[in-house]
């Protein structure tokens, strides 16, 4: 009882109360780095996916089919996402925002982009070209890519050269890993790999 006494004759000294009620502190201001949970913007959503691709957080984001016909719609679940803001910056229509990442952006010239990095193992891709026949766009490129994975043209993905798959255009890659899930023996690999750029400025 004694200490519970002495606990508030410290608290009510004058001087402190005056500290308490009149002292003044810096204005709550959002930090411009600050990134929110994100949210929908009015823009339309073009069902690309890159969001779900990027997002590093298993389950935090997901793009619907809406009620209305023809209508796509991203889906956050706050449970699972983390507000690292990789979608919002990653969305070429602006479909979603948060905190203050677009005005930054815009502010500071950055964007992000993202592609995706083929790596074939030599040592125990054994060349049957599973993967370069699976790979949908390679067969948009080459209809008559061979059942073995050879083709004549330069223009695909891949295609198995000299008993080996070899990539020549991984700037067409989509990221569906198709190829992974064909390959017998876990030969090739497809990582996503981004880059944040910035506008050069005009001179
Ligand atoms: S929200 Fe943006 S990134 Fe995600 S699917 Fe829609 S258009 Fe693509
Ligand atoms: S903010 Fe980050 S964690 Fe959250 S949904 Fe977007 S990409 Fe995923
Ligand atoms: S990830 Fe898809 S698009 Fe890319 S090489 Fe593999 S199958 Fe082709």
């Amino acid at each position: 009882m004694r200490s519970i006494i002495s606990y508030i004759r410290h608290m009510a000294r004058p001087e402190w109360l005056k500290k308490f009620f009149f002292a003044k502190t810096a204005p709550l201001t959002t930090p411009a780095h600050f990134r929110d949970f994100p949210h929908l913007t009015d823009k339309e959503c073009t069902h690309c996916f890159q969001c779900m691709m990027i997002c590093p957080a298993l389950g935090a984001i997901e793009v619907v089919r809406t009620e209305k016909p023809g209508e796509w719609k991203p889906v956050i679940y706050p449970g699972h996402c983390i507000r690292c803001g990789l979608c919002v910056e990653i969305c070429p229509e602006l479909v979603l925002d948060a905190g203050r990442v677009h005005t930054k952006n815009a502010q500071d010239g950055t964007y992000m982009q993202f592609q995706f990095h083929i790596t074939v193992n030599p040592v125990t891709c054994m060349g049957c070209g599973s993967c370069t026949v699976a790979c949908p766009v390679n067969k948009e490129i080459d209809p008559q890519l061979a059942a073995k994975g050879t083709s004549t043209s330069d223009e695909v993905i891949m295609r198995v050269y000299k008993g080996i798959n070899t990539v020549f255009h991984e700037d067409k890659c989509t990221g569906c890993k198709t190829c992974e899930e064909q390959c017998p023996t876990r030969s090739i690999l497809v990582a996503r790999v981004l880059e944040p750029l910035q506008l050069e400025e005009e001179k």
